[in-house]
């Protein structure tokens, strides 16, 4: 089965060329990109945005979103790189990684392109990859093949001796763009003069702010300051109940749909979860709304989980009868509803592992980790729920090219595109991922030893 790339390469070519070539994807279902743009090189975007002066996300499924003006812009890719074939880049990046041994590690998300993830010698979720960089304390340099809020995670993870490396600096995230520090602090002085500071009889004070990992740093360690917590999408629930225990309500920021699809799966009445509007007062709610709130939600969302519908869910279930659609949980309240299954990129992985052969999969997370389940796991139907190829814009924005850039600055002794979080900020999101790391499920703990 071929990569998401090269399909989207094959889609911009004639008909023959798709006929001639085997298109990845499950017989019967539409071959078509979102963005033409994808089979270009994501150096051609460094320098549009260079001399646009504003940055973009670049093409892919969030292209449409407003990258604000901080947004680091990657500056050019040296032409060598640009001009290497595929066959090149791969010999030097092997023959980079054999000369760096012990002293570089490669991460690589479960969204990143396979022409990258070949290299990787971790591949997992946001939190595995922390953990692994963590658990690698011999290796100088971590080149992280992810997004930028993973590699500062890592950064704070890893040790002082390390260093961190995001091989294309425009690859950020435009869901965790969208809550900025400014914002979540005018939301929160807005909040303390709704609801005061001072706890109820119970001990409770009025809320507790919990971010998703997905974040900037600096919402992490303005979690850890504030009494609040960091959540993942495997452990959101425990998260939550943690957060329930010690204040009257949440502020959930910046995904509205984990924070919803996680609440309404506790119970909670989602007439009760107001939507914060960064740019409105109250955050354009009324103050009857935010007298009954028990979890606010910010405005903010993933483009590429976005695009999941409940008519794709439905027109799966006419093709494919009896197939089991399990969705990631970033995906909107009524597509959650409308499929069997809704969990973690760690979840999907099990829940494909542990089917009986011959099973059929719809899926709803990006494209790259979709296809590349589906070629793992031949065994079973595997396909993903949107037919329009469109992978995570920032993902796609780490080609080989930038790799074998910084793996080949690290022979020569210079390091590349470091990530570093200032030491302040470090120490308080330590605390906000101490607290999520020592949260156990309800379940766990009344089992525990006493
Ligand atoms: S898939 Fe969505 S949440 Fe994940 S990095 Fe891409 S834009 Fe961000």
């Amino acid at each position: 089965m071929s990569s998401v790339n090269t399909t989207i390469q094959l889609i911009t070519r004639s008909q023959a060329e798709k006929q001639a070539a085997q298109l990845v994807g499950t017989p019967g279902r539409a071959q078509e990109s979102c963005d033409e743009d994808l089979a270009k090189g994501p150096w051609e975007f460094d320098l549009a945005e260079a001399l646009a002066g504003t940055p973009g996300y670049g093409p892919g499924a969030s292209n449409e979103d407003t990258a604000p003006p901080a947004t680091p812009v990657q500056g050019q890719l040296p032409q060598e790189y640009k001009d290497a074939s595929d066959a090149d880049l791969k010999s030097r990046i092997v023959a980079a990684k054999a000369e760096l041994g012990e002293r570089v590690v490669v991460l690589g998300h479960f969204y990143q392109r396979d022409e990258v993830l070949e290299f990787a010698d971790f591949v997992g979720d946001s939190f595995q990859l922390a953990n692994a960089a963590k658990n690698r304390s011999e290796a100088e340099a971590i080149v992280f093949c992810g997004v930028h809020f993973m590699a500062e995670t890592a950064d704070m993870l890893s040790g002082a001796h390390q260093s961190v490396i995001l091989p294309n600096l425009a690859a950020g995230c435009s869901m965790a763009d969208m809550a900025d520090l400014p914002s979540v602090e005018a939301c929160w002085a807005e909040l303390a003069a709704l609801y005061g500071t001072e706890p109820d009889d119970d001990g409770r004070v009025p809320v507790i702010p919990v971010t998703y990992m997905n974040s900037s740093a600096a919402l992490k360690a303005f979690c850890g300051e504030h009494g609040g917590i960091v959540c993942t999408s495997s452990n959101a629930a425990t998260v939550l109940e943690w957060a329930y225990e010690r204040g009257q309500r949440v502020l959930f920021f910046p995904d509205q749909h984990l924070g919803r699809n996680t609440a309404k799966a506790m119970g909670i009445p989602v007439e009760h979860m107001p939507l914060w509007n960064p740019r409105l007062p109250l955050g354009g709610n009324s103050a009857h709304a935010m007298d009954e709130a028990q979890v606010i939600l910010w405005q903010g969302f993933c483009s590429v989980h976005k695009r999941f519908t409940v008519a794709q869910i439905e027109q799966a279930r006419i093709d494919f009868p009896g197939v089991r659609v399990v969705v990631h949980p970033e995906c909107p309240m009524e597509v959650v509803d409308a499929a069997d299954e809704a969990g973690s990129t760690d979840y999907i992985l099990k829940a494909i592992q542990g089917a009986p052969d011959g099973s059929t999969f719809a899926i709803g997370t990006e494209i790259n980790m979709v296809n590349r389940l589906a070629a793992q796991y031949p065994q079973h139907t595997i396909f993903c729920l949107d037919p329009v190829i469109c992978p995570c814009s920032t993902m796609y924005r780490i080609h080989p090219g930038y790799l074998a850039w910084v793996l080949e600055g690290l022979l020569r002794g210079e390091v590349l595109n470091q990530i570093t979080v200032p030491e302040a900020n470090a120490v308080n999101s330590r605390v906000a991922l101490e607290r999520m790391l020592a949260a156990k499920p309800r379940q766990a703990r009344a089992v525990a030893p006493q």
